[in-house]
């Protein structure tokens, strides 16, 4: 061991290092600017590496291109899995949540890796489905939510209307960190609740630069704003008589979530939101194994693997398998022993990318994300160690709401489709569904989005020589039942019972009115959501 080595993996190093990370993700419907926000925090901060990176969005709508010129100079992409860049002390890593067209459960598994979320929400929309759907999954993991409420630069709705809904909608009470000044659309500014202080928005052009900050003293403040920073104060008075100032436990426990007012387009309120990450957002912990028992940060390396992506356009084999640290140095070229099969695994080719080329990756802490390349044996859910074996609970499969029967093509080639769907379902691209009655030659594939029978047809045919083909059923959610049930939902129209290849029994419905029609003739069936279950 080089003396270089032995510094970085001395005692107390992993602990220092993973007291001084904060690993999070952004839960957003599509377009209430969750690119722009990660282009803004970027801007805000060196951006050290990033993890991945294989299918993004394509081209960046409508964004500035001063931030495409940074993206070249800088060498930063932010269509990859994760971007790790450094504020202050800080060392921040921002885990991409993929949505639009490439939600699949993929966003979810993200979310098992994340120590706190940033909830973004459209101004004028509040909350949308999409959020909701995410916000379910951060729950059911005790993920602590940090909420934004962006494009305050453009007409929207009451800010106390939005909190409101909020606290309605998802139980959480709202604490927030500033107030705006003026309305939606007229964006002067943030009172900042714990100060007091008035910090003024400065435009820049286009939001280029991380505007500069400007900030008043209340006296200052009603000088220049006059009744709307009156407003602004007597809003955040009435507040703090509601009980609604910070309360960090709370905020811990997922029973509050400070918000935050920004314009990510504008650059404005990101600085706020990085500084509530630091101060407020919790740095990894020592994380509990199957047997209950938290492995110490500085106990040996430890990862879990959340995420396994196949390179669809390249060489079929080309895995890159995405794994959160969780204790210990990671050190490039470790020797790692792969937790299911128990085999060794060579990290030589551990790698995060930098701009849009793969480079590799020489050391990582608890917190971090590493993605390991050509790693064909690692499934999502397995646990990697060095020395003392540790496994990491699996990650849950959540709630499909596509399904499609898959058959082979050419029934000639059925033993190569059912390695194959056996493959899939292991590696957990789709959920695989089987019953007596539809027979195995025709099992129903289930996903949380449709892309997951894309890419689960494709490897069907390049991957597994058995061409599919699919069709798709009117099931739109999947709820978790008993297997004694079935005789019963067999009889029943707009629905049906299927058994997960885990054993688990989930009824099938149509839709929502289909199944509460369905729960209240027979109160006797056991029904239960699935969200983030197992
Ligand atoms: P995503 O789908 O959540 O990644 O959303 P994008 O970041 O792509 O943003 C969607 C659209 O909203 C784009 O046209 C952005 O320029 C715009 N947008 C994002 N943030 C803001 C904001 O703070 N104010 C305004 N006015 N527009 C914004």
């Amino acid at each position: 061991m080089s003396s270089a080595t032995q510094d970085v993996a001395a005692p107390g190093v992993a602990a220092r290092e993973a007291a001084r990370r904060r690993t999070f993700a952004v839960i957003s419907h599509p377009d209430a600017g969750k690119s722009t926000l990660t282009e803004a925090l970027a801007l805000h901060a060196a951006v050290i590496s990033e993890a991945g990176a294989v299918h993004g969005k394509a081209g960046r709508r409508g964004t500035v291109s001063d931030w495409m010129e940074m993206e070249r100079n800088r060498g930063i992409s932010i269509t990859s899995s994760a971007l790790q860049f450094s504020y202050g002390d800080a060392v921040v890593n921002l885990l991409d949540t993929p949505g639009h067209a490439d939600f699949s459960e993929d966003t979810y598994r993200v979310l098992a890796a994340v120590d706190a979320a940033v909830m973004l929400l459209d101004a004028a929309k509040g909350l949308e489905p999409q959020t909701l759907k995410l916000f379910e999954v951060c729950r059911a993991g005790k993920v602590p939510i940090i909420t934004v409420i962006n494009k305050w630069d453009r007409p929207g709705r009451e800010p106390l209307e939005l909190l409101d809904e909020i606290e309605k909608t998802i139980g959480l009470r709202p604490t927030p960190i500033n107030w705006p000044v003026g309305i939606a659309g007229d964006f002067r500014g943030l009172l900042d609740r714990r100060t007091g202080e008035y910090v003024r928005f400065t435009r820049t052009a286009g939001g280029a630069t991380a505007a500069p900050q400007e900030v008043l003293k209340p006296v200052e403040a009603f000088e220049r704003e006059g009744d709307v920073w009156e407003t602004a104060l007597e809003e955040s008075e009435l507040l703090e008589a509601s009980d609604s100032d910070h309360d960090q436990e709370g905020f811990l426990e997922e029973l509050t979530t400070p918000v935050l007012f920004a314009s990510a387009v504008q650059n404005f309120g990101v600085r706020q939101l990085l500084d509530a990450l630091v101060e407020a957002a919790p740095s990894p912990a020592p994380r509990p194994s199957v047997s209950g028992e938290r492995r110490p940060l500085d106990a040996p390396f430890s990862a879990f693997v959340f995420k396994v992506q196949a390179g669809m356009d390249t060489a079929h084999r080309d895995r890159v398998a995405f794994a959160r640290v969780c204790s210990g140095v990671f050190e490039r070229g470790m020797v790692v022993t792969h937790g299911s099969t128990g085999k060794p695994f060579h990290t030589k080719y551990a790698q995060s990318m930098l701009g849009r080329e793969r480079s590799t990756l020489d050391l990582a802490y608890p917190g971090d994300v590493i993605g390991l390349v050509n790693a064909n044996a690692l499934r999502v859910g397995d646990s990697l160690y060095v020395d003392e074996p540790v496994e990491y609970p699996s990650i849950p499969s959540f709630a499909p709401e596509h399904f499609s029967v898959v058959r082979a093509k050419d029934v000639g080639r059925y033993k190569q489709f059912r390695r194959g769907i056996e493959q899939l379902d292991h590696e957990g691209v789709v959920q695989v569904l089987r019953s007596d009655l539809r027979g195995d030659q025709a099992p129903v594939l289930a996903a949380v989005g449709p892309m997951q029978f894309e890419v689960a047809a494709y490897r069907m045919e390049h991957e597994f020589g058995a061409a599919v083909s699919l069709e798709p059923l009117e099931y739109q959610l999947a709820m978790r039942t008993d297997p004694d049930a079935a005789p019963k939902l067999s009889r029943l129209p707009g629905a049906e019972l299927l058994t997960r290849s885990d054993g688990q029994a989930l009824a099938l419905f149509v839709n929502r009115w289909r199944l509460s029609t369905v729960a209240r003739e027979h109160p006797e069936l056991t029904l239960e959501p699935l969200v983030g279950g197992r």
